[in-house]
Order: C-alpha cells, then sequence, then structure tokens
C-alpha cells in the first residue's frame, strides 16, 4: 500500500496522441525529453507510439540511447549536444543528431567516420528565439557544408527545423515572422541542394492551433500528456498524471495555532490539521506555500503554511477527515479536483514545470493502461 504516488495513465497519453495525430496530415514526433515531463520517459515513449506517433524526440544523447537500450526502435532525435560527446555512439544506434553549427556538423562527419556509416542530421535554423540554431547568415555556410558532407556520403540531411518563441499566444506576431523565416531558410537549403525529408517547426501550441506550421512532422510535448500551452483552452486533451498522498497525522488544534516553519499560517479557530507526507523533495513547490490547491475529503483546500521538504499540512476546519485519507494535490480535474494548471497558477509557473518536478524518485510512480 502506498504512501505518495504520482500516477500516470498511459491511456491518456495514448489517446492525446491520437487525437494530434487526427488533427495533422504531418507525422507526430512526441517529445519524451525531462524524463518524459516527469511521466517516465519509457512508458511514456511507449505509450505515444501506441498512439500514433511514429518518432521520439529527447534533449539528450543519454536519454537517446536510453531508449534504444529498452528496445525503443522508432526514429529519435536528439537535440542538445555538448561538443566532445560520444556522438558515434549515436551514429551506431541510429539516433537523428542536430546540427546547428558548421562546428557540430564536423563533429557529426567526425562520428560518421568512426561508426563507418553516415549520420543521420537534422539541421536547425534560428528563427528568432536565439537559442539553438544557426542565425540567418550562418545558415548558407551550414547547409553548404551539409551538402558537402551529403555528396561525400557522412551525412544524410534527413531534417531542417527551427524552434518557436510564443507559439502559446495564437496571433503572436513571431508566430508569422518565424513561419517566412523557415520558409526562407528551407529555400536556401534548396538552393543548396538539399530535399531533406522532414521540415519541422511546430510545437504543441502550434501543433493545436497553426496547421500552416505542421510541415512534415509536429513536435508536441506538453500536449501528449494532456496539458494546454494555451490558457483557456483544453483542446479535450486528458491530463496523464495524478499526485497524491495519505494523510499521516490528524489533530484538533485549537484557534490561534501557529503551523509548520515560521509559523506563517495560524489557525483562525479551533480546528483539524492533517499532515500529507508530500514536500519539495517530491515536487511540491516550495512557493505552494499558503497558496497550493489539494483536495482532501471532499474539498479543495490551501496548503497551510510553509511547504517542508517532505511534508504539507492543511487546515481542514471541522471536516471529516482521518489518517489514511487521500489527499490529491492535482490530477485531470474530473473528480474536482486542482490540476496542473491550478498549481501553475497558484505558484506563478507553468504546467509544464509542475509535472516534470514531480519526478522525484522518491515517490513511486505507478502506471495505469499498462501494455505488456
Ligand atoms: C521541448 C521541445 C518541444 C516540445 O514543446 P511543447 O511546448 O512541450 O510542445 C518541441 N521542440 C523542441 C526543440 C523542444 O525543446
Amino acid at each position: 500500500m502506498w504512501q505518495a504516488e504520482v500516477r500516470v495513465d498511459l491511456d491518456a497519453i495514448r489517446e492525446n496522441v491520437a487525437r494530434l495525430r487526427a488533427g495533422t496530415t504531418a507525422e507526430v514526433m512526441a517529445v519524451v525529453k525531462g524524463d518524459g515531463y516527469g511521466h517516465g520517459m519509457l512508458p511514456a515513449a511507449r505509450a505515444a507510439l501506441d498512439g500514433g506517433a511514429t518518432w521520439l524526440g529527447v534533449c539528450t544523447l543519454d536519454e537517446a540511447l536510453t531508449l534504444r537500450r529498452e528496445g525503443v526502435t522508432a526514429p529519435v532525435l536528439a537535440w542538445l549536444l555538448a561538443p566532445g560527446l560520444p556522438l558515434h555512439e549515436g551514429v551506431e544506434a541510429d539516433i537523428d543528431l542536430n546540427a546547428a553549427s558548421t562546428d557540430q556538423l564536423a563533429e557529426l562527419v567526425a562520428a560518421a567516420d568512426r561508426a563507418g556509416r553516415p549520420a543521420r542530421a537534422h539541421l536547425k535554423i534560428d528563427t528568432g528565439l536565439s537559442r539553438g540554431g544557426a542565425t540567418a547568415a550562418d545558415w548558407p555556410a551550414l547547409v553548404e557544408a551539409a551538402a558537402k558532407a551529403q555528396a561525400a556520403g557522412s551525412v544524410e540531411v534527413v531534417g531542417v527545423w527551427s524552434h518557436f518563441v510564443y507559439a502559446d499566444a495564437p496571433g503572436h506576431p513571431t508566430i508569422d515572422r518565424q513561419l517566412a523565416a523557415f520558409h526562407e531558410a528551407l529555400a536556401v537549403a534548396e538552393r543548396a541542394g538539399l530535399r531533406p525529408r522532414y521540415r519541422h517547426l511546430a510545437n504543441s501550441a502550434a501543433t493545436l492551433t497553426r496547421p500552416d506550421t505542421h510541415f512534415d512532422l509536429v513536435r508536441p510535448g506538453i500536449a501528449v500528456y494532456g496539458l494546454s500551452p494555451v490558457a483557456g483552452d483544453t483542446y479535450g486533451l486528458r491530463p496523464a498524471m495524478t499526485a497524491r498522498a495519505r494523510v499521516i497525522v490528524v489533530k484538533r488544534v485549537p484557534a490561534g495555532t501557529g503551523v509548520s516553519y515560521g509559523h506563517t499560517y495560524h489557525t483562525e479557530r479551533e480546528t483539524t490539521l492533517a499532515v500529507v507526507p508530500l514536500g519539495y523533495a517530491d515536487g511540491v513547490p516550495r512557493h505552494a506555500s499558503n497558496a497550493g490547491p489539494v483536495r482532501l475529503a471532499g474539498r479543495n483546500r490551501t496548503v497551510a503554511g510553509r511547504v517542508c521538504m517532505d511534508q504539507i499540512v492543511l487546515d481542514c476546519g471541522d471536516d471529516p477527515v482521518a489518517a489514511g485519507d487521500v489527499a490529491t494535490l492535482f490530477g485531470s480535474g474530473a473528480d474536482g479536483e486542482p490540476t496542473a494548471d491550478d498549481w501553475a497558477a497558484a505558484v506563478g509557473t507553468i504546467n509544464y514545470e509542475i509535472v516534470t518536478r514531480f519526478g522525484s524518485p522518491r515517490v513511486p510512480r505507478v502506471y495505469d493502461g499498462l501494455r505488456a
């Protein structure tokens, strides 16, 4: 019997991916970086593939190699690669690799030589995010070097890609500007003789709101897990994660009792306090002190006092609460419990960060809808 758990509904992931798939003519790359946004990379990846994703996207080479080691054979793209990594291991494992500069491309060529087979490259253009990606000024040199490396047999240019600044604000002027810059970069690549099979740009927000950005492949992350990147619309997605725990201690205390470290909360009257064994070591943001919503005994309450490393306290008034009762921090919302969106609003962050934080190894992840 559990004390605290993160429950992940894999059927929700399957259905979310199927929904995304149904909304596009492009293939779907499910992004499973960051341990599947806290849901567990491997179960999330398998459920996404069941749901119709044909690609997986990760950040690090290590994440990609882990997918291969666990027997995942679908195409995988890894995009954040420090100089000096053993990229030949990626080439040998048939992992697609990002190249955003001629230096990175040279590393791919060296890796291909060592592996004895061509490296599968996705060339990244910076269309405005100013993060990874070649600038428009450096792009012609990158595509020319890539065309040369492809002619020499050391690289296969599989993709050309970029990433949005602000697609979560539909109608924001950066979206059209980036789309135009992407078209321009594709034209430059074409003039260099490249015909990449996969042109890709759309994250979840653009997948949901801008079909004209889908090209050959879309890269949804947060939507796979049932959370919306766009405030005010769920797009029919179903949140996959629930975080909950059993009440450890219940006690009656008088009015004016200070609660938790620093006594930032005092009871207004005689009341019942319930101690819930989840804290910031488990992913509860400390900013949720006196702010985070928790459902217990049929009602949503607010964390009373500071969030501790291992526990939080709830003020339950005269409601009947007993040790062993289940307190739900967030879930799909279907039973009235708070959602990751409610937590994000309460602590001033985004739903992405809430679910990703609950990847602590201390809290067991329990999967619903596992398939053999
Ligand atoms: C994380 C990430 C995504 C997925 O973004 P979401 O907003 O979660 O859909 C797509 N592409 C890149 C390059 C990313 O880093």
